[in-house]
């Protein structure tokens, strides 16, 4: 097994165009779960990106945050201002796992695990993020919200790295996320979604109802409509255009059908001064 070593994102990008099989790894949370097996079954080689300084921390220009793709996040958690500006983010961070995975886990490898479950994708998803992706060869810039293809399937070839999430910084009239597991920590997610609104344009983002972290189009559309919305049945009508959620070991896909409509719907008339 070779692990290598970039000290910079040039020598990375290097690497990663003469080496497209080795793995990156950056905190290394979700690489480590499935450690031993992964050594036995493919003793593959190793990208460690924790030495490439580029991609380590956050920056605010003044349209945006742009967090590096090695951000964790401890580091958003920390921010006051990450707090005061987009709240969502240290609310999604304080709900992955505990402490120690806060101080390792990244915003990038969350985007790239890819999981159906990820805390960090839908918080992003709803502030319209878009990744930057850079290769020996050039960068690429791609709408979160396009950036998956299916399950842990995305627009990332062999030779690019996630280099950074850029987050437009926008005033919003209500911003809201909420995950249920079957603990209140280190839980992972059965149903979890983040709602933006700005303008009466809305976004609304489910995990774990899909193969991938996705927008709900039909609920936004219905949330822009303003038609009255009286109960969880209303959203779930159009919930069940946007997900198709499935049985697996943590739940079942009724439950979690349902329990995203009353959530949403929750979420909404508790929160959201503007909601009929
Ligand atoms: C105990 C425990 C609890 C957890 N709880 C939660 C939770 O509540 N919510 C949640 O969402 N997640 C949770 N996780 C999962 C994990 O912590 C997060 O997904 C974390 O953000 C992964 O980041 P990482 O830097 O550790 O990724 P890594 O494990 O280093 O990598 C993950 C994937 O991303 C790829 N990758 C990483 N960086 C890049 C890059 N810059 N360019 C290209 N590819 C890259 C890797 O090749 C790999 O495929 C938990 C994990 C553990 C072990």
């Amino acid at each position: 097994m070779t692990v290598h070593l970039p000290r910079d994102l040039d020598e990375a990008l290097e690497l990663r165009a003469d080496h497209p099989e080795a793995t990156p790894i950056a905190g290394g949370t979700d690489l480590c779960v499935h450690w031993p097996q992964r050594i036995a079954d493919a003793p593959g080689d190793w990208l460690d990106l924790s030495g490439v300084s580029e991609i380590r921390s956050h920056q605010w220009t003044d349209d945006e945050l742009v967090l590096g793709a090695g951000t964790t996040y401890w580091d958003v958690i920390r921010d006051p201002r990450i707090r005061r500006e987009l709240p969502l983010l240290v609310h999604a961070a304080r709900q992955v796992g505990a402490v120690q995975i806060q101080a390792r886990g990244t915003w990038g490898g969350n985007v790239v695990n890819a999981s159906p479950a990820a805390d960090g994708v839908p918080v992003l998803m709803a502030y319209d993020a878009v990744v930057a992706l850079r290769s020996r060869d050039g960068a690429a810039r791609v709408p979160l919200s396009e950036f998956y293809l299916g399950y842990k399937e995305m627009r990332l070839a062999p030779d690019q790295l996630l280099t950074g999430i850029h987050i437009p910084r926008r005033t919003y009239d209500f911003e809201w996320f909420e995950k249920v597991g079957s603990r209140s920590a280190q839980a992972i997610t059965k149903v979890g979604a983040a709602v933006t609104c700005r303008a009466a344009e809305w976004r609304v983002v489910a995990n774990s109802v899909a193969p991938t972290v996705c927008r709900c189009p039909s609920v936004e559309a219905l949330l822009a409509d303003e038609h009255p919305v009286s109960g969880p049945a209303d959203l779930k009508s159009a919930l069940d255009q946007d997900v198709s959620p499935i049985d697996d070991i943590r739940s079942t896909a009724r439950y979690r059908g349902e329990v995203l409509a009353r959530l949403l719907y929750w979420g909404l008339r508790n929160e959201c001064p503007s909601f009929t």
